[in-house]
């Protein structure tokens, strides 16, 4: 981590494709008792060199934008096939470009959009295939920003009226029902609400199978937590989760689509950062690293804890500290009256989990150049983006004509 700090600078992103790796495989074996695909959420960390590796394990992508789809494309232009898309908003531009690439299946979440994406069928003389995003109203015990399955949330149509749209759609020659889509919320870490969707959803399918329609995918979404605070047996985690979804669907001869993102990539990366300085307001001791909340968001967006290590192990002693990025807003620190062992000006630290939501949701406030990432795979260590210049960040600007 040294060398790679040296190589590449700080702050910076480093990611295990090992871990990725393992991951993947995890999931396969969980349900390999069952017809799925694991369609990756791209918006988790969607660097191309990512979304590459993952589509050589024979991963699917799930999108959320015309502009992830553009990235998958870019890493594969055969991995269409293999893409849902998933969205509150999606634009005509975007339903355009998802069609002529001749996606899997979109997952829809509104009787308006159902409209704007037959229209755009019609006029492309093709038929989309289509699953609602049913909201089941079932709580998931998680950050009020990533519970997404509840009435009260803007995602997915309300199952209970789920059997009148599927109608609706059937009615469209441009529409050809596939599926049905859950997606309950993020970072969820007991598996009985997912659970309880499943069985929602699984009745629903019995009734639309008989209603005469043909249900071929159910889309469990993604959401599957991990555990931020130390280390999880995560293959014991996925066989529990997978016993959760797959039961209730035993009988209805579907195929289970997964949407897994956090749970794929987000223990796989690290965010090496160095200590600028430290200082002392009264009895308060803040560490100033180079990384700020624009590289990381998460303790300021979440309340995210995750853990921080110093790189080189000094066994010296611990010290209750603030962690703190350069941005100017209190809220642009990584950990608050944390117990570290203590670090000097110039030293590294590594936090921890960074992997999912964490590049994905950096920005260039303060104008602040975004990191760099590498991917490490076995004795390789490779940047996969660079880090910006204040070049790329100005150049889409204009001076106003005087
Ligand atoms: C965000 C999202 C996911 C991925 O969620 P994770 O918690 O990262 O697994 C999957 N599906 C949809 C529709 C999403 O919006």
């Amino acid at each position: 981590m040294t060398g790679l700090a040296e190589r590449f600078g700080t702050p910076l992103y480093v990611y295990s494709a090992k871990a990725i790796r393992e991951r993947v495989r995890a999931f396969d074996e969980a349900f390999g008792g069952v017809p799925h695909s694991i369609c990756y959420s791209v918006k988790a960390n969607s660097n191309l060199s990512i979304l590459r590796l993952l589509d050589k394990l024979g991963c699917g992508f799930d999108v959320v934008s015309g502009g992830e789809l553009e990235r998958v494309l870019r890493a594969n232009r055969r991995a269409a096939k293999k893409v849902v898309f998933s969205g509150v908003g999606k634009t005509v531009a975007e339903i355009d470009a998802a069609l002529k690439a001749g996606i899997l299946l979109f997952n829809l979440e509104g009787a308006s959009e159902m409209e704007a994406v037959a229209a755009c069928a019609a006029k492309r003389k093709q038929t989309a295939r289509i699953a609602w995003r049913v909201n089941p109203d079932v709580p998931a015990d998680t950050h009020p920003y990533i519970s997404t399955g509840l009435q009260k949330h803007k995602f997915g149509v309300p199952i209970g009226e789920a059997r009148e749209l599927y109608a609706r759609a059937a009615r469209s020659k441009h529409l050809q029902v596939s599926g049905v889509s859950v997606h309950i919320g993020s970072q969820i870490t007991q598996v009985a609400p997912f659970s309880a969707a499943m069985w929602r959803v699984a009745e629903l399918v019995r009734q639309l199978q008989s209603d005469g329609h043909k249900i071929e995918y159910v889309d469990a979404g993604g959401g599957l937590g991990i555990d931020y605070s130390g280390s999880q047996d995560f293959a014991a985690t996925v066989a529990e989760y997978a016993h959760a979804v797959t039961r209730p669907l035993h009988d209805l001869n579907v195929k289970v689509l997964l949407e897994p993102g956090r749970s794929i990539v987000g223990a796989a990366g690290v965010l090496l950062t160095r200590v600028l300085y430290r200082k002392k307001n009264g009895e308060k001791k803040f560490v100033v690293v180079d990384a700020g909340m624009n590289d990381l968001i998460r303790p300021a967006l979440y309340q995210a804890e995750h853990q921080i290590v110093p790189v080189e192990d000094r066994k010296s002693g611990p010290e209750i500290v603030d962690v703190v990025g350069p941005v100017c807003e209190s809220g642009d620190f990584f950990a608050r009256e944390r117990t570290l062992p203590t670090v000097n000006e110039g030293e590294l630290l590594a936090i921890l989990d960074v992997g999912a939501y964490g590049m994905a949701l950096a920005s260039n406030y303060n104008t602040r150049a975004r990191a760099a990432e590498v991917l490490v795979d076995g004795k390789s260590a490779q940047l996969i983006r660079r880090r910006e210049t204040i070049a790329d960040q100005i150049r889409p600007e204009l001076f106003k004509r005087a």
